[in-house]
């Protein structure tokens, strides 16, 4: 991949202390799939760092849907924007933006590997269920070898995450769904 080519440079009001921070954007260009934007938040005064991805193109509120059926598949690429949920539905997993959610770029396998870290974390703190611990880990762990098939669901309200792969489909989220009134 080419090197990210910075294009913007803003202060904004820092999310964490209120002081001046810098917002610094990159373009960056993924072979066979096109530009994405990241956008870098850097707080010198309490060093708060976020990240957020992107997606040039804002899109419709999305559900971005991909199924891992053979080897090769956990290869695609993922581009996850702050402030999109994934889902594995077989596996029983969603995981929620936080108020602080960094976006990311990734593979599938990368977010198999993640998940199996985090979800040890979570285990060792005693705070779930250690039964439902263990079933989570093994699924995680089967999906790494390859040994299952799982399908990978983004809930994507910002329309700026991505799956990279022909085999990708996208369901339009309803406006409905978002808990708006109907009418006008
Ligand atoms: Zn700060």
């Amino acid at each position: 991949m080419s090197e990210p080519v910075k294009v913007a440079e803003n202060e904004v009001a820092c999310p964490v202390c209120g002081q001046k921070a810098l917002v610094e954007d990159y373009v960056h260009n993924i072979p066979h799939y096109g530009d994405i934007l990241i956008s870098v938040l850097t707080c010198s005064k309490c060093g708060f760092k976020k990240r957020d991805v992107g997606t040039l193109s804002i899109g419709d509120p999305r559900k971005i849907i991909y199924k891992v059926e053979k080897p090769g598949d956990e290869r695609a690429l993922l581009i996850r924007a702050g402030g999109s949920k994934v889902l594995i539905p077989e596996f029983n997993i969603e995981i929620f933006p936080g108020p602080f959610s960094q976006g990311f770029i990734t593979t599938i396998e990368g977010l198999i590997i993640d998940l199996i870290e985090k979800t040890s974390f979570l285990c060792e703190t005693g705070e779930v269920n250690e039964s439902e611990c263990n079933r989570v880990l093994e699924l995680l762990n089967k999906a790494k070898d390859g040994l299952v098939e799982y399908t990978i669901i983004i809930e994507d309200y910002p329309g700026k995450s991505d799956i990279i792969s022909n085999k990708t489909r996208y369901v339009r989220i309803e406006e409905e769904e978002e808990g708006g009134s109907p009418g006008d």
